[in-house]
């Protein structure tokens, strides 16, 4: 019963954590619309019309769906791991955002890390989401070590 309460109320922390801490609202809304798969990929909008293809702007090899954008291309998968074990110090793969707050959520880890893990998270979900848009309009990717550090000034920055 008390692991129970203990659990529970381990959740609602982790919720608030999510929606309320961060300074930056784009980081916010980022994670919550990747969580829902809401954000507009090429598949998405192929779907309906608007694109006419549904392929990855940057690979091309695959339909560009929110776990193949945000978790299967090397760009995506090596910043998210380079955040991760520059805040952790190890490093694991992801291959979902569902996955990744339900093991930061049952994870050790005290609130204010916590708090900081999950900054992390949505900075890096926002720069991959930025890169593709950039890849898409400036025809430019950043290197993985140029976004990687703006991702950790960017962390830094909005968990001061
Ligand atoms: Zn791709």
């Amino acid at each position: 019963m008390y692991e129970r309460l203990r659990r529970e109320k381990d959740h609602v922390t982790w919720d608030t954590i999510i929606w309320n801490i961060f300074n930056v609202p784009k980081h916010r809304f980022i994670l919550r619309f990747v969580i829902q798969e809401k954000m507009q990929t090429t598949k998405k909008l192929a779907k309906i019309g608007i694109s006419s293809t549904d392929h990855c702007l940057i690979c091309d090899a695959e339909p560009e769906s929110h776990i193949h954008l945000f978790f299967q291309r090397r760009y995506s998968t090596e910043c998210l791991k380079a955040i991760k074990s520059w805040l952790l110090g190890m490093s694991s793969a992801s291959t979902s955002l569902s996955s990744l707050i339900r093991w930061l959520r049952n994870s050790r880890h005290s609130k204010f890390k916590k708090h900081v893990l999950a900054a992390g998270i949505a900075i890096v979900m926002y720069g991959i989401w930025h890169s593709r848009n950039n890849s898409y309009w400036k025809k430019c990717i950043p290197s993985i070590d140029t976004s990687v550090n703006q991702m950790k000034s960017i962390v830094i920055r909005s968990t001061k």
